[in-house]
């Protein structure tokens, strides 16, 4: 299969989920997760109408992101952030950082921020699994985590992000995603300064039909386009 009917069936397999759920599929933002391809690969994607890309590794994102000639709208960081990356990082200008779970980064960021008189959108990690191999904040602890952030004048929160159990009991899976959309919902009601619940990052190639009947509105798809990789 080429990349091309790839993203075609993906974007079927989308739509479908978002109707099956009452939704409208317009709402999801499709982001590719181009880690471990090539620049002419993700060129590739992004002729086929892909708009927003996404990479875990800042040192591979800056091997490849300055150099896309195609156009793209966004570029995203999905992966775990370390604090000596963070000026690496900016130079990339990522749209939005999903991967926010440390209040150590969090401080780090905001001072290199108010250095650039810069603001960033960030998400904020929540390890929904249980898992220790995860990253994330623990459901229980995370309201008090955005409480702490959002005292960070230049940073933005604007929403959640998780990483689905990898498992194939799709009961487990949806569990992981209900308690990212329900900490949504209560940390929205809650009303904090500086913080925008407008973001549900959740989903990827094996689960994002489930993310989605959950109330994903980006999931972060690689495989599913650019088939299995190779590290
Ligand atoms: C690699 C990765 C993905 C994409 O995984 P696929 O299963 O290939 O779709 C999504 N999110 C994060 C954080 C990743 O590291």
């Amino acid at each position: 299969m080429s990349i091309a009917e790839n993203i075609k069936n993906l974007n079927r397999q989308i739509e479908a989920a978002a109707q099956r759920s009452g939704r409208d599929p317009s709402e999801i933002k499709l982001l590719v997760v181009t880690k471990t391809h090539p620049v002419k690969t993700i060129e590739t994607a992004l002729r086929c109408g892909i708009k927003y890309i996404s990479e875990n590794r800042v040192q591979e994102a800056e091997s490849k992101i300055p150099f896309i000639k195609e156009h793209f709208e966004e570029f995203h960081f999905i992966g775990h952030l370390q604090s000596n990356k963070i000026k690496k990082l900016m130079k990339l200008n990522p749209a939005l950082i999903h991967s926010i779970d440390k209040i150590s980064t969090a401080q780090k960021l905001n001072d290199h921020l108010s250095q650039l008189q810069k603001k960033q959108d960030i998400l904020i990690q929540v390890n929904t699994s249980g898992e220790e191999s995860k990253f994330g904040i623990e459901p229980n602890t995370t309201i008090d985590f955005i409480h702490q952030v959002s005292k960070l004048p230049n940073l933005n929160i604007k929403g959640l992000m998780t990483i689905g159990m990898f498992i194939a009991d799709e009961d487990v899976i949806r569990k992981c995603f209900r308690t990212l959309r329900e900490l949504f919902e209560k940390i929205k009601l809650e009303r904090i300064p500086n913080v925008e619940m407008k973001y549900l990052s959740m989903g990827m190639t094996n689960d994002f039909e489930i993310a989605i009947e959950e109330g994903a509105n980006i999931i972060r798809i690689g495989s599913a386009i650019f088939g299995q990789r190779n590290y």
